[in-house]
């Protein structure tokens, strides 16, 4: 061998391995940073397949889509949070619900938070939503015109429950309230939705007939503007983790009768204790989460939103190359248990 090739050869190694000291030095680094930070700064989410990593309060998502900013029977709001991100599970869950509840009396769905577009903790605000199969929709019902930007950032939900008896203010509850919980706990991937404890007394002292649903609905702090609706794992999610299962019976018992004691409601003794989102780092979350993050996202947000049957859509294309089956129209009229899921084009700028 050549001095001059030996001494290149040399210098490709030292080379590769300053790269790869680099890399670490990178990854360590990455691994050291709040994930609320690095997950808060995703505006797509990873065009990969759906799936969630972790749990509710721990975790991420690849493959999400994006509900539109309107449907036919829904509205989001606070749309400068860039929250309407999930599972396209969860997504086609409330463009079904949105739709279905017209039929219960529930003229149409504002929504809340559903995750950010690749999941993780968020900057701020709940400690789950974290693998796209959480939704928050108000209790409130959409009313007859569309909301403005402004409206829909600064409109304030209805506050359902008198936050000194816990219970909820009867003037305000409807049997379209009832039926909207109703529809939602009908569907089997909805694993749990989670209510004041005031609204779940509101169901337990009102609901006849059929009280099976009832299980589904958990009560829980917060949820008096709006309601929870947490689905279960989705398949091909082999690395999420599901919760455990509700009880059996209607939870109308000792169990309810806790909350309207005076102990859940102490003031808390250590109100400055760090959040979990301030000291969840990369390291906290399972670790395809780092992937999940550097995943190339979709060629724009248009791609990969749902925006429900009834109005024109624009149609998603198929990928430059011929021979990818055109399937990726998700907005075709087509039977309501399967409205697809948008395909995904990485970002050749990305
Ligand atoms: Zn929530």
């Amino acid at each position: 061998m050549s001095k001059t090739v030996r001494s290149a050869r040399r210098g490709l190694i030292a080379g590769f391995v300053a790269a790869l000291a680099l890399t670490g030095v990178a990854v360590d680094a990455q691994a050291e940073q709040l994930a609320k930070n690095l997950f808060g700064a995703k505006t797509l989410p990873a065009a990969t397949a759906p799936k969630s990593y972790g749990f509710y309060s721990k975790g991420c998502f690849s493959g999400g889509v994006a509900i539109a900013t309107d449907g036919p029977n829904w509205q989001a709001m606070r749309l400068s949070r860039n929250r309407r991100w999930g599972h396209p599970a969860m997504i086609n869950l409330i463009e079904k619900l949105a739709r279905d509840s017209t039929q219960d009396g529930w003229p149409g769905l504002l929504l809340g938070d559903i995750s950010q577009p690749r999941g993780g903790p968020m900057l701020s605000g709940h400690a789950s939503h974290q693998i796209g199969l959480d939704a928050d929709i108000w209790l409130t019902p959409m009313p007859d015109k569309r909301l403005s930007a402004s409206e829909r950032e600064n409109m304030s939900a209805t506050l359902m429950v008198d936050e000194k008896t816990h219970l909820v203010k009867d003037k305000l509850w409807t049997k379209a309230h009832t039926n909207l919980l109703k529809r939602a706990a009908s569907y089997p991937e909805v694993e749990r939705i989670l209510v004041n404890p005031g609204i779940k007394k509101k169901l337990c002292d009102t609901v006849s007939g059929d009280r099976s649903w009832l299980r589904k609905v958990r009560p829980f702090w917060g949820h008096d503007y709006h309601f929870h609706i947490r689905i279960g794992c989705q398949p091909g999610s082999t690395e999420c983790r599901g919760q455990e299962k509700v009880a059996a019976g209607d939870g109308c018992d000792k169990s309810l009768a806790w909350w309207f004691t005076e102990e859940p409601w102490r003031p808390n003794k250590n109100p400055d204790a760090p959040k979990a989102r301030d000291i969840m780092t990369m390291k906290s979350l399972p670790a395809a989460c780092v992937a999940v993050l550097s995943a190339p996202s979709p060629v724009s947000e248009a791609a990969v939103t749902v925006r429900g049957l009834g109005s024109p859509q624009p149609t998603i294309a198929a990928t430059s190359s011929s021979s990818t089956p055109v399937t990726a129209n998700a907005f075709s009229e087509i039977p309501l248990d399967r409205i697809p899921i948008p395909m995904f084009r990485p970002d050749p700028a990305q």
